[in-house]
């Protein structure tokens, strides 16, 4: 999970300093050491580290901090603001002509960094906002790039522009641009040759094709995981091609973090997108609030509950909250809300997001295994409706019989009963997340 590391040592010096009622000017400055130390492990750009800590700092340390009903609280809060406006405050879309002008987008970057994959990520994300888009084969020397782009293409249902690998990438670019006015598309995007490092060659190529079409939009793809590398990769690729936007990739296994809390600063560009997964549905819009709100260990409540009401039955979710209120949860709609978390991608990913959850993923590590889900299942199909219905009558006899109708032994009944419980409370702490509009963010 992306940034597991940093957001359990934040949370850490947070809760020895919720802990004090009253802060001195040596707790502040002993926690925002601590902070410091919590990012440059993270892999954050020592230049961006220093900026980030003095602006902390000058404000934790003023009179606000001081005279504050909660400080702890506050300096909680200096440390958020500061995070966000580190990733860039605002969300940047990418900005796209109207009717049927033709925006041209260009992909850059190293070889391996998800170029391909995020071309056709993106591509789909534009189709489902009622963009047609047209995807251009320019990378002819990665052996294989180019079947890669057409096989993801037809996966998202979008068309391929291709030459095969023996044209130029710049006279594919042309003919590419051509047939996409021709055709109608309003959205063309270039997959550019990467290289394993950065050289002139490609420098130059990726020029010749500015120099051909109009690009509007520079976009640059870059692999969370390699942490200052991205960054560099940014900072070069922004002086020697200039580019718009950056693109983090493979967020999912990034567990540090530094890259995205880097990239803005250093490069001058937004982050726009980032991938979390090998999946062509794996690319989301990067919100810096909630980023760091999840680096807080906050939990990002706002894309669980985008996530949630992009899969949830409506009516289902509607009866769902009303149970949540009502405290009629029961078994068959804990049973309800596991296929629904699988459909979601995974409790894991589900849970990720929750406030808090991060550092309390290993006690929760039963609910996350998928076979365990099937176990479960077979628990509670064991059950009578009325057990289902009102978990409050499971006595150890009931849950003996239980047991043995499931082939299971009494303690995994058990085990399964209090994860429900866990569940149940942890769903109530949501409002909002079964469907309705009153989601809220986590609160300090
Ligand atoms: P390119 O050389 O830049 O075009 O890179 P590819 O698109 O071929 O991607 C390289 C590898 O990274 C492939 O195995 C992709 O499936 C994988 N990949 C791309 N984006 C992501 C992501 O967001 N998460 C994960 N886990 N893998 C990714």
């Amino acid at each position: 999970m992306a940034f597991e590391s940093l957001t359990d040592k934040l949370q850490n010096v947070f809760k020895n300093l919720r802990k004090k009622g009253r802060l001195t000017e040596a707790d502040v400055k002993a926690a925002l050491k601590e902070v410091k130390m919590a990012l440059l492990e993270a892999d954050v750009s020592f230049k961006v580290v220093k900026q980030f800590m003095k602006a902390v700092q000058e404000r934790a340390i003023g009179q606000d901090v001081m005279s504050g009903l909660n400080p702890g609280q506050m300096v909680i809060k200096i440390v958020n603001e500061e995070l966000v406006k580190l990733m860039g405050s605002e969300t940047t879309e990418i900005a796209l002509k109207s009717g049927n002008e033709v925006t041209v987008l260009m992909m850059v970057g190293l070889q391996g960094a998800g170029k391909t994959t995020t071309t056709a990520k993106l591509a789909g994300k534009l189709k489902s906002k009622g963009k047609k888009p047209l995807l251009a084969a320019c990378d002819v020397y990665r052996p294989a790039a180019i079947k890669q782009l057409q096989v993801n293409g037809e996966k998202q249902g979008v068309d391929v522009f291709s030459m095969g690998d023996k044209n130029s990438p710049v006279d594919i670019a042309k003919a590419a641009y051509e047939h996409a006015k021709n055709e109608k598309y309003n959205v063309l995007i270039l997959d550019t040759a990467g290289r394993l490092h950065i050289d002139e060659d490609m420098m130059e190529e990726l020029e010749k094709i500015k120099e051909a079409i109009t690009v509007d939009q520079t976009l640059l793809v870059v692999d969370a995981m390699t942490g200052q590398d991205a960054v560099n990769v940014a900072e070069t690729f922004g002086e020697k091609v200039g580019i718009d936007g950056v693109i983090l990739t493979k967020m999912d296994g990034d567990t540090r973090g530094g890259a995205a809390l880097s990239i803005k600063a250093i490069s001058g560009k937004p982050i726009l997108y980032v991938g979390m997964g090998e999946k062509l549905s794996d690319l989301e819009q990067f919100y810096p609030e909630r980023m760091a709100s999840r680096i807080l260990g906050m939990g990002d409540v706002m894309s669980l509950i985008e996530k949630a009401q992009a899969n949830l039955d409506e009516e289902k979710a509607k009866e769902m909250e009303q149970k949540f209120r009502k405290n009629s949860f029961g078994f068959d709609d804990y049973l309800e809300s596991m296929n629904q978390m699988k459909n979601m991608g995974g409790l894991s990913s589900v849970l990720s997001m929750l406030p808090g959850v991060g550092s309390q993923m290993k006690d929760l590590e039963g609910m996350v295994d998928e076979k365990d889900m099937a176990r479960k299942e077979a628990i509670i199909l064991s059950m009578t409706p009325r057990e289902r219905s009102h978990p409050e009558i499971l006595n150890p006899s009931r849950k003996y019989r239980i047991a043995k109708g499931a082939g299971v032994d009494v303690s995994e009944v058990n085990r399964m009963v209090k994860q429900f419980e866990q569940a149940k409370k942890m769903m109530k702490q949501m409002p909002g997340l079964m469907g309705g509009k009153g989601g809220k963010r986590g609160k300090f």
